[in-house]
């Protein structure tokens, strides 16, 4: 499979240290609020990226952190008068509960930050007695004159590099690269932790280093996140690492590119600031939402509209009522082995777009080809009874990958706007007795039902 790696600016050819193991580390939230869609733009990648992997038959071993200690989570957790653990613990359970709305899979190792203070001082002690760090005023920092390869993620001309001036922030620009800090003497208010150095908290980046190393090994297969992160995260993980260990730290670097809304970044005072939930109390299928972070390409921006999670709906509901209706075909004609033949071209057609550094877009367009051209076959893919179950698995299949379609439900979707159209109808005739018997019938049956401007929408409950 074919990546493309920010490290070398260039296609490459995807290679494991160990044979069909792949040992990734991704950076997590920040559990300071509730993940916005464009931080799920970048989990749902990351998702796919794995979840293809365990197609391809590879063991996947990999990390997502929770940052619990930084700048933001400290302040807001002041501002409420809680304690880190008690302000952070709301919000982690939020991102898992969301990440399983989204489908998102559940990774091997999600360490917290704050459970690894320990071994963060064993690296900043490492890397002082190896001359790449040194105090100041009870606060640890890189110096990024005594790594030679400092930039080389981002690219940094060396003109941009301020040697020997300190930063003490957790987040800086590119125009003003600092020796970062390691370890933070502690300011009033804020929680702290003991040190050689005295008390004090570490900074950001260094626990990605620590927690990929300690669950993945000091060479890691590839490193992942959002474009944001290549500078200064991704590029102080590489020198805090390769400081320490006198060895590569990540051999592919895979960054997503970021979400914006309706052509404007997303912001808070816009009003075009979403969070899934947000999403989801406005009926929006959380499938859809997930059909959409994916479907673009992870290298390009992603302009969202909520046009297009209601066309997602509906290319949803393609699919699953092609599924719906082969899995009830009562056709008896003979095994048809042009049947075979599409499922094995689109099959190739499939992973090839995959194998073409992720091409979810190119994936998604086989899949349609093979159900336009099995419906040509087959009007109203009443394919024979024979063919019915390659079919059925070559659909489920390519959803362990997409993570998008439904095929479990005894109960299509066909059959549900049904039952809602028939209630429309009731209470317009202001037959509310029998809107209300529908309603309750489909909420039993796990349906629930919310009547918004555009009219009525179904959401399926677990
Ligand atoms: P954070 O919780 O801020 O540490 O971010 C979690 C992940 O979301 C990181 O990988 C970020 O790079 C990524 N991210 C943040 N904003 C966006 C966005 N608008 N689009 C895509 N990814 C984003
Ligand atoms: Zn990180």
């Amino acid at each position: 499979m074919k990546l493309y790696n920010t490290l070398t600016g260039k296609l490459e050819e995807f290679k494991t240290l160990r044979d069909k193991e792949a040992r990734i580390y991704t950076c997590g939230p920040t559990v300071y609020d509730y993940a916005h869609i464009g931080n799920f733009r970048t989990f749902c990648f990351e998702d796919i990226f794995r979840r293809y992997l365990k197609y391809k038959g590879y063991k996947v071993v990999q990390v997502m952190n929770l940052t619990d200690v930084d700048d933001k989570t400290i302040r807001r957790a002041n501002e409420e008068g809680l304690s880190l653990r008690e302000y952070t613990e709301k919000y982690e359970k939020a991102f898992f509960e969301d990440c399983e709305t989204l489908n998102i899979e559940k990774v091997e190792y999600n360490p917290r930050a704050t459970e690894h203070i320990k071994e963060m001082i064993e690296l900043v002690k490492t890397l002082i007695d190896k001359g790449f760090a040194y105090e100041k005023d009870g606060s640890v920092y890189f110096d990024i004159s005594a790594f030679k390869e400092y930039g080389k993620l981002s690219k940094l001309d060396k003109r941009e590099i301020k040697e020997g001036v300190s930063v003490d922030a957790d987040e800086y620009e590119k125009d003003d690269v600092r020796d970062f800090v390691l370890w933070k003497a502690r300011k009033e208010g804020e929680p702290s932790w003991p040190s050689p150095w005295g008390e004090g908290r570490p900074g950001w980046h260094l626990e990605c280093s620590v927690m990929a190393m300690k669950y993945l090994g000091e060479t890691i297969d590839l490193h992942a996140g959002g474009e944001d992160l290549i500078f200064p995260h991704h590029e102080n993980e590489i020198a805090q690492s390769e400081a320490a260990t006198g060895k590569p730290f990540s051999n592919y670097w895979l960054h997503c590119k970021y979400l914006i809304v309706e052509g404007k970044k997303m912001s808070k005072s816009l009003g075009n600031f979403f969070t899934l939930r947000d999403l989801i109390s406005k009926g929006y299928n959380p499938r859809a939402i997930r059909y959409v972070l994916i479907s673009s390409h992870y290298r390009k921006q992603l302009n969202f509209t909520l046009e297009s999670v209601k066309a997602a709906e509906k290319a949803i509901e393609r699919v699953e009522g092609f599924y719906q209706a082969v899995s009830q075909t009562k056709n008896k004609s003979d095994y048809d082995e042009r049947i075979k033949g599409l499922i094995e071209k689109y099959r190739k057609s499939f992973e090839d777009s995959m194998e073409e550094d992720l091409n979810v877009s190119g994936a998604f367009g086989a899949l349609f080809e093979f159900l336009g051209e099995v419906n040509k076959l087959y009007p109203d893919s009443n394919i024979p009874e024979a063919n019915r179950d390659e079919v059925l698995d070559f659909l489920e299949k390519l959803n362990t990958v997409f993570a998008v379609f439904d095929f479990s439900s005894d109960f299509p979707d066909k059959e549900i706007l049904k039952l809602i159209e028939e209630r429309n109808e009731a209470r317009k005739r202001r037959d509310f007795k029998r809107a209300d018997e529908i309603r309750d019938m489909l909420k039993e049956r796990g349906i629930i039902l919310e009547d918004t401007k555009e009219g009525t929408r179904f959401k399926r409950i677990k």
